[in-house]
């Protein structure tokens, strides 16, 4: 049976587990499910603090440890600690450009931005080349 774009929302949200460090900052206040090109999902967690570890890349750890570096879909969510509602989060730029890197065909993977409403890392990444053009 074929994951959803609700599933894989539902996956990541249960990755989460917030709790606040001794800093001020969180770890797993945000959580990612990541859909492999084999059809697995596997999910993370945030890691806060300074040199923070984003949700995606606690998932893709997991990912690239268990099948390889094809994605086939991404999707990232933070619950509000006032009140807990759920709410999709784009990668940032470091996360789309670390999807990217592990391999280029990532760049038509589907990054869900609801469970209605998903587009590609290419078009949140569009210039995504060490160079632009030669001139
Ligand atoms: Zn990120």
């Amino acid at each position: 049976m074929e994951t959803t774009d609700a599933d894989l929302i539902k996956r990541a949200a249960e990755a989460l587990n917030p709790q606040q460090l001794a800093d001020g900052s969180w770890v797993a206040d945000v959580g990612a499910a990541v859909e492999a090109g084999d059809g697995t999902v596997h999910t993370g967690a945030s890691v806060g603090g300074y040199l923070s570890v984003c949700a995606e890349q606690s998932a893709l750890s997991q990912m690239v440890s268990r099948t390889g570096p094809v994605l086939r879909r991404v999707v990232a969510v933070w619950a509000d600690p006032d009140g807990g509602a759920l709410h999709v989060l784009p990668p940032c730029g470091r996360c789309r450009e670390f999807l990217r890197v592990l391999r280029q065909e990532n760049l038509d993977a589907i990054v869900v931005l609801g469970p209605d409403h998903r587009t590609t890392l290419r078009e949140l990444l569009p210039v995504h080349g060490w160079h632009a053009e030669q001139v």
